[in-house]
């Protein structure tokens, strides 16, 4: 947002920002009339929200469903459709590979073969130790195609991602995947002709990996898809002066981080774990994310009472966040998971900001009922990074 202003009127100073991200956290009234937040126990965001000010964000547009790519891009201050990253790159970085421009990303399933059918997309769901041994094997022997050379990741459970490193690697091709079972594995095709080559490359690279897992059972052969080179994407050091930090469990948000050049360190599975990794580089930073994913997860189980846990956990350790006195916090969600919905939806996200000159508005509780009161109105997510940039006195006038 305002990409061609930012450079006049940014500036630095010592300001902490912190963007506390429950994922999913948006809801919709449930057959009681309520949301999980609305149900949620929780005194420490009330508070902020009483003393700070309130709104509802929109993560891409009026009645778009967002991904989480998407979601946490506009919450970065990116505008998601113009930056719009393929799959591939986000599974890359999640397991913690590097992604070159020119490089071609690319999300694999190991899959079962049998008599020239798919008959499993996903292998039986082998376990990751197994994925691990497998990759290990597909990596011994499938290291360059032609002038391309192939490195191999695995992820969780089935999956794996790839990157093609080469000369004139295209992204714009089909999947390799017959996306249902029963089908032959589909090559994949160039969708333009400069993508002739990366098709090639892609199809020659399902022809090795199936010879080489010929004697496997049930990971016989393996599907590509989700094909992704890296958008060209102004980094946040450069954007707005900030040194990030991203701290999240799950490796898909920390490539998210990392792709808008914010540091993504290892950190364990719980809260717990990101508070603590939080608190031991505060020093280190100007801008801290901190992900929370299980909030999505159980919304989209459907299970109400688990994601009013999960923002009731949240809550009862917010005051560990709190006391490294951020001078700007912002509570809110990437987009909404209602568990009536039982997956991700339109619906606009509660948005809570508190720092030292920010308006205290009506909203006497964080939820999407008070947050309706609040002075932020509805807003773009890409709005949100220059209201806490402003919020942290980091922008300067513009103009005379
Ligand atoms: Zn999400």
């Amino acid at each position: 947002m305002y990409e061609e202003i930012l450079p006049q009127i940014i500036t630095t100073n010592d300001t902490k920002l912190l963007l506390l991200v429950l994922d999913g956290l948006g809801g919709t009234t449930n057959q009681d009339g309520v949301t999980e937040l609305e149900a949620a126990n929780t005194p420490n965001m009330d508070a902020l929200a009483r003393a700070g000010s309130c709104g509802l964000h929109l993560p891409v547009g009026y009645g778009i469903t967002p991904g989480s790519g998407p979601g946490h891009l506009g919450l970065f201050g990116y505008n998601p459709i113009k930056y719009q990253t393929g799959r591939g790159i986000l599974e890359a970085f999640g397991v913690g590979m590097h992604v070159n421009p020119g490089d071609l990303a690319v999300r694999g399933n190991f899959a079962t073969l049998k008599d020239g059918l798919i008959v499993d997309r996903r292998a039986g769901r082998i376990p990751t130790e197994l994925c691990r041994k497998l990759v290990a094997k597909l990596r011994e022997h499938i290291k360059q195609i032609e002038d391309v050379t192939v490195d191999i990741e695995a992820g969780k459970d089935y999956r794996f991602a790839v990157v093609f490193r080469g000369p004139d690697l295209s992204d714009k091709l089909s999947d390799a995947d017959p996306q249902i079972v029963g089908k032959p594995p589909k090559p994949a095709e160039p969708l333009a002709p400069e993508a002739e080559k990366a098709a090639r490359i892609v199809n020659k690279f399902i022809q090795m990996a199936t010879e080489v897992l010929a004697d496997e059972h049930p990971a016989n052969t393996v599907l590509l898809r989700g094909y992704a080179t890296l958008p060209d994407i102004p980094k946040y050091e450069e954007k707005y002066k900030l040194r990030a930090l991203g701290i999240a469990s799950y490796p898909m948000y920390r490539g998210l981080a990392k792709l808008v050049g914010m540091d993504t360190p290892p950190v364990g599975e719980t809260i717990d774990d990101e508070i603590a990794l939080l608190r031991e580089k505060w020093n280190d930073y100007d801008f801290f994310f901190v992900h929370i994913k299980k909030s999505d997860s159980y919304g989209e189980d459907g299970n109400f009472e688990g994601k009013v846990k999960i923002i009731e956990e949240v809550d009862a350790k917010l005051p560990q966040i709190l006391d490294l006195k951020p001078d700007i916090i912002v509570i809110t969600g990437d987009h909404a998971t209602p568990s009536v919905l039982k997956a991700h939806s339109w619906h606009p996200v509660p948005l809570l900001m508190k720092g030292r000159y920010t308006f205290a508005d009506d909203a006497q509780k964080f939820s999407e009922r008070e947050c309706a009161k609040g002075i932020l109105g509805h807003i773009p997510a890409e709005a949100i990074i220059m209201l806490m940039l402003a919020a942290a006195v980091r922008l300067l006038k513009f103009g005379a």
